[in-house]
């Protein structure tokens, strides 16, 4: 998307959006998690916070259906603070990978394989979508072309395209959810067509949003009237606040020594490699910082070979390349970035986007417990790979700007209580019935996993619900 078009302002911070059918998951990294007891009541662990209104038996039956039709790989670990899905066949771990999982059993740490969001058995039930060949560079770049694994387009809007009940209007810039005065109740959307820059208003019985969570509390801020001064479903002052990620940047890279010279093996088609599930405050406390963090990383012979970027030129830079093909070994951290409600974004109050809608402005700083958590994460990563027994290539103690994680979460926080929260457990608005929203700013919390599996799950959970309510006649 074009920045010049869509600006915004504030601190620093790395927005990275797709303004797209399909948005982000057309380009995701496919790392499907669940959420556990561990990250929705987490409060009642450390004292930070606020819980979440569910708990992991509320959404695993959703999760479950997730996995079920979209498919995920993975394996079974049994692990209490990182649940298992309903996995199919999984890819494999290679050499290195192996070494580094099988180290990291004596220090009570566990290595899994990349749980993909990826299907490699098929499904029946998508036409659209094949089975994963594992044959190809599975870059993210332009998606996978088989539809192996998941995007919204074709996992989700050709199939539901295909009920005859889904009317689809791409180029529409939302720009306001309509209030009916009478009733305080949402009464349609008012958009824009970005080609013809012409205004249209549809009418609706139930408005649910799903602009991402950055979009979706611009637009709750951006629906204010007589009855909702503060913007739509803000009698809270919480939209836009509590806003939280994860912090990414730390990690090591290595060389597996016994590796080297050995011949390049057939590394590339999969659509991930490890992950390192979170060890930090699970049992023990941490004496610096609260939550915790895991690490995504793989290795192996790679289109582009890991390693390319050491100095060298000419025939012995292409020899010590192609020795150390199939060695390079390397990992970076995700840690969970707190809720706080001094993290906020909220409407800059001048500066507009291409469609004159006001742009989102940010408020937005990691803390002390980030910055904590970050020194950790690079002492524990080369920690990690000299118990393995990698040489160490360099170990990475810079954080990434703000943003990076891509993995924006909790503006319209979920609860019980509707002074301090927006949604209620089904991520409908505490003031406004026939309003939904629901994305990643339903998060109470980020944890460190990533959010799109539960994202969906959560979604699918209260479309059951806003199923029955209207059958109910309630909304
Ligand atoms: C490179 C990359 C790697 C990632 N890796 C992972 C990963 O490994 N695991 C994981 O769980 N997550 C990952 N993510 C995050 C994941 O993509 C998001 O969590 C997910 O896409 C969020 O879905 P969403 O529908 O809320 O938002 P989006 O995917 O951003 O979709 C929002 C949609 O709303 C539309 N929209 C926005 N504003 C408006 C408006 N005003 N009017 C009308 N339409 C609007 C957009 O066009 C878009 O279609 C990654 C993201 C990226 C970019
Ligand atoms: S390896 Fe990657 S790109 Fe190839 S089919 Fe599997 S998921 Fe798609």
């Amino acid at each position: 998307m074009d920045e010049r078009e869509n600006p915004y302002t504030g601190t620093n911070y790395a927005w990275v959006r797709a303004r797209c059918l399909g948005g982000k998951t057309n380009i995701w990294g496919r790392l499907a998690l669940r959420l556990s007891d561990y990250d929705l009541k987490a409060k009642d662990r450390d004292g930070y916070g606020e819980n979440w209104p569910i708990s992991y038996s509320d959404i695993a039956p959703y999760y479950d259906k997730v996995d079920l039709y979209l498919g995920i790989m993975g394996v079974k670990e049994n692990l209490p603070y990182l649940p298992d899905s309903i996995f199919q066949r999984p890819q494999k771990l290679n050499c290195a990978e192996v070494t580094l999982k099988q180290s990291l059993q004596k220090m009570g740490r566990v290595v899994t394989q990349y749980r993909a969001g990826v299907t490699s058995e098929g499904l029946k039930h998508n036409k659209y979508r094949s089975r994963c060949y594992g044959r190809g560079a599975c870059e993210r770049k332009g998606g996978c072309d088989i539809h192996a694994a998941f995007d919204s387009p074709t996992g989700l809007i050709y199939p539901a395209m295909d009920t005859g009940n889904l009317t689809l209007r791409t180029n529409s810039v939302a720009r306001e959810i309509t209030i009916d005065p009478n009733t305080g109740k949402a009464s349609g959307v008012h958009f824009v067509d970005s080609q013809t820059m012409k205004d249209y208003r549809v009418k609706a019985k139930v408005v649910v949003v799903a602009a991402s969570t950055l979009e979706s509390a611009r637009l709750l801020l951006l629906s204010k009237s007589q009855t909702h001064p503060n913007g739509i479903g803000n009698s809270s002052g919480h939209v836009g606040h509590n806003f939280c990620e994860h912090i990414m940047g730390p990690g090591v890279a290595g060389r597996a020594k016994d590796l080297v010279g050995k011949p390049s093996t057939l590394d590339d088609g999969r659509p991930g490699g490890f992950y390192l599930t979170r060890f930090r405050n699970l049992s023990e406390k941490h004496p610096k910082f609260i939550r915790g963090y895991g690490f995504e990383g793989g290795s192996g012979c790679q289109m582009f070979p890991s390693g390319a970027e050491v100095p060298g030129f000419g025939q012995s830079f292409k020899e010590e390349i192609r020795k150390n093909y199939g060695a390079y070994i390397g990992m970076g951290a995700f840690g969970e970035v707190l809720s706080r409600y001094e993290n906020y974004v909220d409407l800059d109050p001048a500066v507009k986007d291409k469609w004159g809608v006001p742009a989102l402005r940010f408020h937005y700083k990691f803390g002390d417990n980030e910055h904590k958590m970050a020194a950790d994460m690079k002492e524990t990563a080369q920690e990690m790979f000299e118990a393995a027994g990698f040489e160490i290539m360099y170990v990475n103690d810079r954080v990434l700007t703000e943003g990076w994680s891509i993995h924006e979460l909790g503006t319209a926080r979920m609860g019980s209580d509707p002074k301090t929260s927006v949604l209620n457990q089904f991520e409908q608005s505490h003031d406004v019935k026939n309003l939904f929203v629901v994305d990643g700013s339903a998060f109470v919390n980020a944890s460190c996993q990533n959010p799109t599996w539960t994202i969906m799950a959560l979604c699918w959970r209260s479309c059951d619900y806003l199923a029955d309510e209207m059958k109910k006649g309630n909304l």
